[in-house]
């Protein structure tokens, strides 16, 4: 069993106004106690951080995230959000590098790492998003690809840095999709992105950098995934957007250190 504490995200992409992430926040946030075994994080869209904020006000189980951020602190941006902004919204993690973003905004790792620079910088914690796409794993590249992003996604990040931040495997295959990784393939491709990061930045931030599964996990396959000795929490799209199937993947989590 290991150590490091679960961590499940919900990405709920370009879903959910405002009214939205409060009608969810009010059937799920009574689903706690004061503690919970897990983080859960609930990742909105921009426009609905304020809500969601508002409904978090003094709770100290459930985490606030963004789905992106920019480098810049500010200026001629238009249409950006700097780090700035998400403190002042009291968001504690951001997701980088997503595979939507890589694919459909051209995202390099290069863009990417000032990124995680910045988020440092700002004490939000970056959710480092990695994966696969079928032709590469096909292709008998699914190392290569990932000991790339993650190098390219952490370059030039302290050593002692490393253990805080949360990589999240996403096999780009198996997002939204309904295909998901088996818990071998996950656990395999947990343990080598492990792996590369205690080459690159030594065993302590190894055993403790949190190491997300993501891609089309729900409450029936979410137990037998996070059963795996590398594989700490999820990030769940889809299966996160109502709050009884979102919490049933955390009480999975939970359970999976207890
Ligand atoms: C994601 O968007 O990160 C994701 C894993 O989506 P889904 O769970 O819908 O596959």
């Amino acid at each position: 069993m290991s150590s490091r504490r679960p961590i499940v995200a919900a990405n709920w992409k370009m879903n959910k106004t405002p009214a939205q992430t409060e009608e969810f926040l009010s059937a799920f946030l009574p689903k706690f106690g004061n503690s919970c075994g897990s983080d859960a994080v609930i990742v909105p869209p921009f426009t609905s951080i304020p809500a969601a904020a508002q409904a978090l006000a003094g709770n100290t189980v459930v985490g606030l995230g963004a789905q992106n951020m920019h480098n810049e602190a500010n200026g001629a941006y238009t249409g950006e959000v700097s780090a700035e902004f998400l403190n002042a919204l009291n968001v504690q993690y951001v997701v980088l590098g997503h595979s939507e973003r890589r694919q459909i905004f051209g995202e390099t790792d290069a863009f990417i790492n000032q990124k995680v620079h910045t988020a440092l910088g700002a004490n939000l914690i970056p959710i480092l998003c990695i994966g696969e796409t079928l032709e590469e794993r096909d292709a008998g590249k699914l190392e290569a690809v990932c000991q790339t992003q993650i190098e390219g996604g952490l370059a030039g990040v302290a050593a002692d840095k490393v253990g805080d931040i949360v990589i999240a495997y996403e096999p780009v295959w198996a997002i939204g999709t309904g295909r998901t990784a088996t818990p071998e393939q996950a656990q395999e491709a947990h343990a080598f992105v492990r792996s590369v990061v205690a080459t690159t930045f030594g065993a302590d931030a190894a055993a403790k950098v949190r190491i997300q599964y993501g891609g089309s996990m729900k409450p029936g396959n979410a137990a037998e995934l996070m059963a795996q000795p590398d594989v700490d929490g999820g990030l769940v799209g889809g299966a996160s957007l109502e709050a009884d199937s979102f919490f049933e993947i955390v009480s999975a989590a939970e359970q999976s250190v207890a």
